[in-house]
């Protein structure tokens, strides 16, 4: 058994449900001390990140910092019987869905194929990229021990909860008062459609959601003068929000999209008129526009239709993006033309991820990662072939920029 494989098991047997980390952390963190890594444990409420460095310290002109950028926490399996082999059992056999789960359908079929698979929770999403970071690691420093600069490590056990508050976010707002500088962030998502190294993230979409409410008078349905129903006051409103065009994207980013994910308004009685009516909406945004001017265009919509509404906004993620002509991102295409023998799409699709916290330090942000067909679902897996190859790809990042 290779060693990115053996190690990736060892992680998945290990039920770190976010935001637990079930001892994923200290695993890694000893193999990386004797790999003579400097580690430091930052602890923030429940959670658990762990930090590993190697290489010179962080004064000026000590040279760049290259860092991975990981969790071990994973999302819940859904029901364990739904799984062929238990999810916290590390599994290898081929894939396996053409024949016995007909109810799969083909398209998965054709994407595993019959070659072997690791199945468990995490094997794709990510501990098969953190112990792909780790093996890397071990290698470069043996290989390059007097290397250029720094490398590291950033895990933590709070990526995939509701508000990963106290996750890379904290460790962030740690690095930035700390004065501490990264030039370089390789993140492990799983970013490949169907061959490894066939997708990266060259940066991401900004989330703002709203909590809306819309104020009227509760009364009697019989009575309407009396009463001032939220429903139709808003939905003229809604009705304009849902067709307007806020931008037509830019050459790095789709147009923006809105959504109203919640709408809720009535007593459950059909003689009451409510009171209030709530919403929560979500932008998903590029660098065509800004937060501050989605807000005040939403607000502007629902101000001319006269509404009593309050709004609060949540920005969890700006928008970033890698410039094509960034040292990382060069390097990471280079890699996956030289060492997969494909031309990456370099995409800023799918959702948020942890690589929002890092950017705005200043750093280039690039996700690489295996294949994410099976992501969050009920066997998760991931080719064994692609993972031994994960490692070499990893450390050919380490060597470009830091060798
Ligand atoms: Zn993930």
């Amino acid at each position: 058994m290779s060693d990115v494989l053996d190690l990736t098991c060892d992680l998945i047997r290990r039920r770190s449900l976010t935001p637990e980390d079930a001892g994923c952390l200290p695993l890694i963190g000893e193999r990386l001390a004797r790999a003579g890594f400097r580690i430091e444990q930052l602890r923030y409420g429940e959670v658990d990140n762990l930090w590993a460095t190697h290489g010179r310290d962080n004064e000026p002109g000590s040279g760049p910092t290259l860092i991975f950028l990981g969790h071990t926490d994973v999302v819940p399996t859904g029901p364990e019987s739904a799984w062929r082999s238990p999810p916290f059992e590390p599994t290898v056999r081929d894939g396996d869905y053409s024949c016995d789960r007909p109810d799969r359908g083909n398209q998965q079929a054709a994407i595993h194929g019959r070659t072997p698979h690791l199945y468990g929770r995490g094997a794709a999403d990510m501990k098969g990229s953190v112990a792909a970071m780790v093996v890397a690691l071990e290698q470069f420093a043996a290989a390059h021990p007097q290397h250029r600069g720094r490398v590291g490590l950033l895990l933590t056990s709070d990526e995939e909860g509701p508000t990963n508050l106290d996750g890379v976010r904290r460790v962030a707002e740690h690095f930035r008062a700390g004065g501490e500088r990264i030039d370089w962030c390789v993140v492990g998502e799983p970013s490949s459609r169907e061959k490894l190294g066939d997708l990266i993230r060259v940066g991401r979409r900004g989330s703002l959601s709203g909590t809306l409410a819309v104020h009227g008078v509760q009364g009697h349905v019989a009575y309407p003068e009396k009463a001032l129903n939220p429903i139709h006051a808003f939905a003229p409103a809604l009705a304009e929000l849902a067709a307007e065009r806020w931008d037509s994207g830019n050459a790095d980013f789709p147009p923006t999209s809105f959504q109203v994910s919640n709408l809720h308004a009535g007593t459950g009685a059909n003689n009451v008129i409510p009171g209030t009516l709530s919403a929560l909406i979500n932008f998903r945004y590029g660098t065509a526009r800004t937060a501050d001017e989605l807000r005040a265009r939403t607000e502007a919509i629902l101000q001319r239709h006269g509404l009593d509404y309050t709004l609060d906004w949540n920005l969890s993620g700006e928008p970033f993006l890698t410039p094509p002509q960034g040292r990382l991102r060069e390097a990471v295409v280079a890699i996956c033309r030289e060492l997969c023998d494909l031309d990456p799409e370099q995409s800023t699709g799918g959702g948020t991820s942890d690589g929002r916290f890092i950017a705005p330090l200043g750093a280039e942000v690039v996700e690489l990662g295996p294949v994410n067909a099976t992501i969050h679902k009920v066997d998760e897996c991931v080719a064994v072939q692609d993972l031994e190859r994960l490692p070499a790809l990893y450390r050919s990042v380490c060597e470009r920029l830091l060798g």
